[in-house]
């Protein structure tokens, strides 16, 4: 059997988006699974949108998600060489012709053919010159373009994909396309091929945009003798209105970059992105490595397009839930000793880091990274809605300020006397406390809950969270007398 070998050829005009990565992945999938080969290609022939800020841009994200390459990253304009040498080969094999039509005889044709309400297609004039007529015009050093000669015949160009299944597309539909422009430069469409026939891609997996490319680009392969690889084309990913997802209509969130400082685990958004048009075949929708690389398959691959939940008027909205809550799987499952490696650097751009979770405090640290987790989905989460665990400088929800402090104006002289109680503790320990606040609520006759959702509130800052006892075990004694004895700042 032949290698397999697949490749991710991003071509470097902007970060690495979401649809890209997701392109990268099913190729590592399929190469990992097989065990094949991964080329990187980076497709830099638009000189004028490639920047080298994308490039780092884009191995970085790959990086970052763990997407491993065996071969590259190769640029195409390296193989500027490949691709006139090819574009010769087509002129000198007879599959390609030079074309001197002019730009404006040209537009004059379609603005004709757009009158008559038909289709513009290339009428052919210079696939019919004489040799003579060719020898004149290259003389008098007339400007060409190459154009391929697409053979005429009345059948169809046809081709399996793993995907969508039988696609055909009739050669009379196919207009002499052009692979060399005027100044010399080869085309997308030609440079591609060349490089996937050099690079031996046997499966090439991209979007399936890609499909309206598919036959023009095999006619390339059958003329310059090569063997076609097989084609697998994607599933777009819309948006609840049905719009591509792009930079453009959904800004930063289409943008793997957006999701790594939003505290995403690689894994998390890896898992999320698989999901984007594939599926195991059952409700399975978590998978580690092994479990994915075991069951994934083209088959499994779906022709209707993916959709990305985009809320955008949802102000709470940050992602696809859906990213989230596999997000939250892996933050809630991972060692806590990775988890606390992880949410470092995300507390120390907020100047909420303490060496001494490191050191002394390390116990404490890694307890109450396992107790906040249950409910977070990003790392951002434990710096945002668990700053109270970090800092004194914490704010308070208004939600929660509404519901539990606005709503009992008495909490202002009953939480600090809970201080009071806790302090008196000698012993403080999760039973003490509930002891302690469900008869400080007997003695005022008030439902404990009222005590506790105050004080989670004025200690926290947070609506909800963790059993409200191992919350005030967690905060410490001194912490939470304090906050509950400053409480009535909050009441002002
Ligand atoms: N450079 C192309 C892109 O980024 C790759 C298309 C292909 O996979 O053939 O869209």
């Amino acid at each position: 059997m032949s290698e397999v070998r697949l490749r991710f050829p991003p071509s470097p005009t902007g970060y690495l988006h979401i649809g890209g990565a997701r392109t990268a992945i099913y190729n590592w999938l399929y190469a990992k699974k097989h065990n094949g080969k991964l080329v990187l290609r980076i497709e830099d022939t638009d000189a004028e949108r490639s920047t080298q800020e994308s490039i780092d841009g884009i191995l970085d994200g790959l990086t970052w998600l763990g997407i491993t390459w065996d071969e590259g990253p190769y640029f195409q304009t390296e193989f500027a060489n490949d691709h006139t040498a090819a574009a010769q080969k087509l002129l000198n094999s007879g599959h390609a012709y030079k074309c001197f039509c002019t730009k404006e005889e040209l537009e004059a044709k379609r603005e004709t053919a757009q009158a008559a309400k038909q289709d513009f297609k290339y009428d052919k004039t210079c696939r019919n010159l004489s040799t003579d007529e060719v020898a004149a015009k290259e003389a008098a050093e007339t400007p060409y373009v190459i154009r391929f000669k697409v053979p005429e015949r009345d059948d169809a160009v046809i081709f399996e994909d793993e995907v969508y299944g039988r696609i055909e597309r009739k050669y009379c539909d196919i207009e002499d396309f052009v692979i060399v422009r005027s100044n010399g430069k080869p085309l997308y469409l030609l440079c591609n091929v060349v490089d996937d026939i050099r690079d031996r891609i046997s499966h090439i997996i991209r979007g399936q945009d890609g499909l309206a490319n598919t036959p023009r680009q095999i006619l390339i392969y059958e003329a310059l003798g090569a063997k076609l690889p097989t084609f697998a084309h994607m599933p777009l990913t819309l948006d609840l209105q049905k719009r591509k997802i792009s930079k453009r209509s959904h800004g930063e969130i289409v943008a793997v970059q957006y999701y790594r400082e939003i505290g995403f685990l690689p894994w998390g958004l890896t898992n999320f992105l698989v999901l984007l048009g594939w599926s195991s075949g059952d409700d399975q929708e978590l998978f580690n490595k092994t479990e994915l690389l075991d069951a994934f398959s083209f088959k499994g691959i779906s022709r209707s397009n993916s959709i990305f939940n985009y809320q955008k008027d949802d102000p709470k909205f940050i992602t696809d839930p859906k990213a989230l809550s596999i997000n939250g799987h892996y933050l809630q499952s991972i060692p806590v000793a990775e988890l606390a490696a992880k949410v470092r650097p995300f507390m120390e751009k907020e100047n909420i880091w303490d060496a001494a979770y490191e050191a002394e405090k390390k116990e404490w640290f890694h307890q109450t990274l396992e107790l906040i987790r249950e409910r977070y989905h990003t790392l951002v989460d434990f710096t945002t809605m668990g700053r109270a665990y970090f800092a004194e400088d914490f704010t308070i929800e208004e939600r929660a300020k509404k519901k539990n402090i606005v709503k009992n104006p008495q909490l202002e002289q009953w939480l600090p006397m809970l201080a009071d109680r806790f302090e008196a503790l000698t012993d403080y320990n999760k039973e003490t406390v509930e002891q302690a606040a469900r008869a400080l609520a007997e003695e005022l006759e008030i439902k404990p809950g009222i005590l506790i959702n105050g004080s989670r509130t004025v200690t926290t800052g947070c609506l909800a969270g963790p059993g409200m006892f191992d919350v005030l075990v967690t905060l410490g004694k001194e912490r939470v007398v304090a906050r509950l004895r400053n409480a009535t700042k909050h009441f002002a």
